[in-house]
């Protein structure tokens, strides 16, 4: 029936965390013209839809009821026939409680075609991230996910049969009427004394769990003011949790942690420390600026094709993407590196370089730039033509090592580290942090700045290495943790063992 290339994809965004949307879910994101979603998405699953495409709420607002079911299908069907590609976004997966069995419905019934995009559900997430297994041999051998809202006539509940279900169950939207709940199956027979809980926001950084009697839970559930979204479970299994809870047990659960890093740097660092349990405030201090319009880049980056150099140096991640800048967009590519061995400091400058290609001839282990002198140690420089890529200001160690043992240096400064602000929200949570990070002594030198020179008491302060902890000793303070190796894992764990 449909003429058009238009389509309808209803995806299931998963329960909260954003590590649990599938692939097929940010692909479909990724190249949608339109996408309609709801409330209980994971937070910044949005930024993959691409500019220009069209969002759309279509969830309930505090003050609105959202737009209604049929409006939602017939914009579904609307959207389509116009050519688009739709993504339908919905909390968990699309099937479960989620009235996508009735857009599909709809889709069908009007000739658009569909696909759908299953995901991970609330009553088997919720459970999971609370340590609660939903099926477990000898404790529950069946699962059971029902609707929490008895009182809707069309989801009539038969009592009897779910009192006597030979296992675990899951119940979907019922904290409103979880007294209801609980009272209507000891009503028929399930035991008052089994064991039971509630989950909230499961996934999401607060989650919160209240674990009871099925006979106490709406107590305990109302004293801890516990409110939906929430998914309740009744079952033998619930006491595993005991044993087995992982996500509240991690181990910076309840630490505020403090990033300093150039924001397109931190997101690596960030996503460990969260998924550590850290709460992570992100104070960018530094940005990128990069400066690779200047002659003198151009003059470099002639010199390579011309096989002019025969060591080429590069300090950072961001000297080798900017680097590679500047040799792209003078229509060349990384064969300009091939008579020149690349020495670079650190692993990761490694593994960007790697990146495109070129694997590094020397990389020096230690993260300052001493450790390149050091790694340069066996190579005889007498004569030779050595390209130094690195930012504006800095030390000038490597150049002055390297003229001294009569190497040829043309330094080409790719970018500068430039202060940027934190506003005052973040340098608010900042004043209550447990741990603060820094990974580079323009970020000391920049962080301090925004607090006025002092750091929140109580504040443990971890720094990268040697060359951060001597500025911040400059600024009278005393690292607690420096870290060995200097670099993003050697911060984790140095922090990690100052954590009691
Ligand atoms: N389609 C969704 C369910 C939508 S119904 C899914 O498959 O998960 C909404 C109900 O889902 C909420 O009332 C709550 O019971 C549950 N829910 C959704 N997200 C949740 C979460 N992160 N933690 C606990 N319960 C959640």
């Amino acid at each position: 029936m449909s003429e058009t290339a238009g389509k309808v994809f209803l995806v299931g965004a998963g329960p909260g965390d954003p590590g649990l949307v599938t692939v097929r879910a940010l692909e479909l994101l990724a190249r949608a013209d339109v996408v309609l979603y709801d409330r209980l998405i994971p937070d910044g699953i949005l930024g993959a839809v691409a500019d220009g495409a069209e969002l759309v709420y279509v969830g309930k607002t505090p003050d609105r009821p959202g737009i209604s079911q049929s409006q939602i299908e017939e914009l579904l069907i609307a959207h389509a026939r116009a050519g688009h590609q739709v993504v339908r976004l919905k909390g968990g997966d699309p099937f479960v409680f989620g009235r996508g069995g009735e857009e599909a419905e709809a889709l069908a019934e009007a000739g658009v075609p569909f696909e759908v995009v299953p995901a991970v559900t609330a009553g088997v997430a919720a459970t999971a991230y609370a340590g609660i297994p939903v099926t477990h041999r000898g404790l529950a051998s069946a699962v059971a996910f029902v609707t929490g809202r008895p009182g809707n006539a069309n989801d009539g509940i038969d009592w009897d049969a779910l009192a006597r279900f030979p296992g675990t169950l899951v119940f979907y939207m019922g904290v409103r009427e979880l007294p209801v709940i609980a009272e209507r199956l000891i009503a028929a027979g399930r035991d008052g004394g089994e064991p039971a809980a509630a989950v909230r926001r499961g996934s999401w950084p607060d989650q919160q769990v209240v674990e009871a009697s099925l006979a106490d839970l709406p107590a305990r559930v109302a004293g801890a003011g516990l409110e939906a979204p929430a998914i309740i479970v009744v079952g033998p299994v619930v006491e595993l949790r005991e044993r087995i809870a992982w996500f509240e047990n991690r181990p910076l659960v309840g630490s505020r942690v403090v990033v300093t890093r150039a924001r397109a740097q931190a997101s690596g660092l960030v996503d460990r420390l969260r998924g550590l349990g850290a709460e992570v405030v992100e104070a960018p201090t530094i940005r990128i600026e990069p400066s690779i319009d200047s002659a003198e880049v151009a003059a470099a980056v002639d010199g390579l094709a011309v096989g002019g150099y025969d060591y080429v140096l590069l300090t950072s991640q961001n000297a080798v993407r900017l680097l590679f800048e500047a040799i792209g967009r003078a229509g060349l590519d990384a064969r300009v590196l091939a008579g020149a061995k690349v020495a670079v400091i650190g692993p990761a400058t490694a593994e960007a370089l790697a990146a495109h290609g070129v694997r590094a001839d020397i990389t020096a282990e230690r993260f300052v730039a001493e450790g390149l002198v050091e790694a340069l140690a066996g190579e005889d420089l007498e004569g030779r033509k050595l390209l130094l890529a690195r930012a504006a200001g800095g030390r000038r160690v490597i150049a002055d090592a390297v003229s001294e043992r009569g190497g040829l240096v043309d330094e080409v400064v790719l970018y500068s580290t430039v202060a940027e602000q934190p506003d005052a929200e973040v340098i608010e949570m900042a004043a209550g942090a447990d741990f603060l990070t820094f990974a580079s002594s323009s970020s000391v030198t920049n962080f301090l700045g925004a607090m006025d020179g002092r750091i929140p008491s109580g504040a443990k302060v971890v720094s990268i290495g040697p060359a951060t902890s001597a500025t911040l000793r400059a600024n009278g303070i005393e690292p607690d943790a420096e870290a060995n190796p200097h670099n993003l894992e050697g911060l984790i764990q140095a922090l990690l063992s100052l954590h009691p």
